[in-house]
């Protein structure tokens, strides 16, 4: 399926706004923005939190260990990285990978809900607690995570950040559950059956009427 010609146009236009930003205070440490990469007309978008040290070298985001590890967390599961736009809540890295900052994310927030908005996914995974409040404010990840959920015409699908599995190893069956449920998830969706409605997804979403 080719990308139409306006949304292409508008995203590297959107790209290059980002990669000249200086709205906050990251763009005085950053070695450059780091905007998102893949498809534009990708079905899965997954979100994440910053960019970190290789992120912030190579300007692509999820290449360095973390990324490494969802690549695979993605492949085990018939997914294919090629296959789905990857950013983060703010686009320059913060220094020594500290969290980011409130007026940082609000700062940045323009930004994403442009790309969502030109890209359009059928499904957004957030990884970690970051990517998961922006849609969900007060939300617990460890309740909520592994969880499809329903916001407007798109699936959320709140997941762990890779990095979490890196550094504590007890958390990898749990990001690798929720891997494979996600899998299901989008085998499920490319059912001809689910094409038509999202009435079928009732069947095995959470009924999340009343967001936390
Ligand atoms: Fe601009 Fe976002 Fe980078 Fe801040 S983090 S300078 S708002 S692109």
């Amino acid at each position: 399926m080719s990308v139409d010609e306006h949304v292409r146009e508008a995203l590297h236009r959107l790209e290059e706004e980002i990669k000249r930003c200086t709205r906050c205070r990251l763009h005085q440490t950053r070695t450059q923005a780091v905007p998102g990469d893949g498809p534009y007309d990708a079905e899965i978008m997954f979100i994440g939190e910053a960019p970190g040290y290789h992120e912030d070298k190579q300007g692509r985001p999820f290449v360095g260990a973390a990324g490494q590890y969802l690549n695979e967390l993605l492949e085990k599961n018939g997914l294919r990285r090629e296959d789905v736009y990857i950013t983060n809540i703010v686009k320059c890295r913060p220094p020594r990978n500290r969290d980011p900052l409130p007026d940082e994310i609000a700062a940045c927030q323009d930004y994403l809900d442009r790309q969502i908005e030109l890209i359009n996914p059928r499904v957004i995974v957030t990884l970690g607690r970051f990517a998961m409040q922006h849609f969900f404010p007060g939300a617990s990840i460890s309740r909520v995570h592994g969880q499809p959920r329903r916001l407007g015409d798109r699936i959320f699908f709140p997941i762990f950040h890779p990095a979490a599995g890196l550094y504590q190893p007890k958390w990898q069956p749990l990001l690798e559950e929720d891997f494979r449920k996600l899998g299901d998830l989008i085998r499920r969706l490319r059912e001809p059956s689910a094409q038509t409605s999202y009435e079928q997804l009732s069947l095995f979403e959470e009924d999340e009427s009343h967001h936390e």
